[in-house]
């Protein structure tokens, strides 16, 4: 089922990708490292497993789309130094937590966690292994991008545990990474993905981007032939976010050289289009998997989640995360370290820990969390289940959310009765704005109100 473009127009806004709920814009500063401690604390249960996320924010170039919290760098030393820090906020964090408490799911993100040479991944990991459980089955899982990256890098990510990847690609077309300045051949791109098939890693992603300047419909045509021939397990194609205000390196994209909304809209009929017909799920929020994935599975059986990595299989993980801007979460709070590398670095060697901003849940947001993240994951949900778990009337409570859901309704996205609210199939194209009927922040002040990406 596939949109036309009136429909996406019509629904492209500014909204939140709910990877927290409610959004990190809305985290204050009266949430500190004391806080975090104290969290840690008193949220240990032993039944409740760990996914740790670890952020290594340095890139060798720029890439001029980027919207990551990362520092361009060619001084190797910064990382070394940075690695001590990490080290010790781990150290820190592990001592509070219970030892029995299994991690199965470990990310590196970044930045560039393969900026790290490959005797400085073998060390991290296994500082990361020599103080926390480790699932027999865990996903550790790490974003790699292609240039530069040597097989010896691979062996070492396989050696300390790695089983998954996610590649970096986002276009094949030369005239494209010449202009976000990410020069990477599809020769090259082919030969990492090799390495990685190779040394026996169990799932590849691969991540696209649209939106980007000189980009055609033709153009992209060709790039979707190519990654499809390359057969990965899942792919992320996201929409590129230009938020100069934001970025300020993103006023190195000349913004005439970006295509049209026609063109952008059009692209995302083709994504579908092709990726379907070649035999991908599409899960939502621009994620796409073959059906024997085991994200696909969790959907099927209504146990996927969301968080700050996206969609997960771990639902009821919390998430320690370490490193510059990195965010962890239990079940009441979201704690955020220091975005800059040199503050960071600072706050853990006087404290410890890094943390500058959080948020700690009200049952309100409790409940919406669960709503929302039911819709983007589940793609439905039952009225009943909601009411039991957080003892409400549904309809009663949510009766401003349903109102905002009529014109959804009426244009196919939503379907909704006395006990379900239910995705469409085209309305999975349309999961942002679903949400935000949901959220009980949009409306904030004009002048606190946060800026977000748009929703197509
Ligand atoms: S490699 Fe990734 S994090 Fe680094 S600049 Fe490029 S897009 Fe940003």
């Amino acid at each position: 089922m596939h949109p036309d473009i009136a429909l996406l127009t019509k629904y492209s806004q500014p909204g939140p990708r709910y990877t927290s709920y409610p959004p990190a814009p809305h985290f204050a500063e009266d949430f500190g490292i004391g806080q975090w401690r104290q969290e840690i604390i008193e949220s240990q249960d032993s039944a409740r497993p760990l996914s740790l996320y670890v952020h290594i924010p340095f890139c060798d170039t720029l890439c001029y789309y980027c919207g990551c919290n990362m520092v361009a760098t060619q001084k190797y030393g910064k990382a070394t130094e940075y690695l001590d820090f990490l080290k010790r906020e781990i150290d820190a964090v592990a001592a509070l937590a219970d030892p029995a408490r299994a991690v199965v799911q470990l990310h590196w993100g970044g930045g560039t966690p393969t900026f790290l040479k490959a005797e400085d991944i073998r060390d991290l990991a296994a500082h990361l292994r020599a103080r926390f459980n480790f699932a027999a089955d865990a996903e550790v899982s790490v974003e790699v991008d292609p240039r530069g990256l040597t097989r010896e890098q691979v062996q070492a990510l396989r050696e300390s545990g790695f089983n998954r990847a996610s590649l970096g690609v986002q276009d094949i077309d030369e005239k494209v990474q010449q202009a976000v300045n990410r020069i990477q051949p599809l020769s090259l791109i082919e030969e990492v993905y090799g390495w990685f098939r190779a040394e026996g890693f169990s799932s590849i992603n691969l991540d696209l981007m649209t939106g980007l300047p000189h980009q055609t419909l033709d153009g992209y045509r060709k790039t979707l032939a190519e990654i499809v021939r390359l057969n990965p397990d899942r792919l992320a194609v996201f929409g590129y976010a230009h938020v100069p205000w934001l970025k300020k390196h993103q006023k190195l994209i000349v913004q005439s050289d970006l295509p049209n909304f026609a063109t952008r809209m059009a692209m995302q009929e083709l994504i579908l289009d092709t990726l379907e017909t070649a035999g991908y799920v599409h899960i939502g929020m621009d994620h796409f998997a073959k059906p024997e994935d085991e994200l696909v599975k969790a959907q099927r059986g209504k146990t996927l989640w969301r968080n700050f990595q996206g969609y997960t299989t771990h639902r009821h993980a919390d998430i320690y995360a370490f490193g510059a801007s990195s965010i962890s979460q239990t079940e009441d709070i979201y704690a955020q370290n220091e975005k800059r590398p040199d503050g960071y670095q600072k706050l853990v060697g006087e404290q410890g820990l890094a943390t500058v901003k959080g948020y700690r849940m009200t049952t309100d947001d409790k409940i919406r969390r669960d709503v929302i993240t039911e819709l983007m994951c589940d793609l439905s949900l039952s009225k009943a289940a909601i009411e039991s778990r957080w003892n409400i009337g549904f309809d009663d409570y949510f009766a401003d959310s349903l109102r905002a859901l009529e014109p959804l309704q009426a244009d196919g996205l939503v379907e909704a009765d006395a006990k379900e609210i239910r995705v469409t199939a085209l309305g999975r194209l349309f999961l942002r704005n679903i949400a935000m009927g949901f959220d009980a922040y949009l409306n904030a002040p004009k002048k606190d109100a946060p800026r977000y990406s748009m929703t197509a």
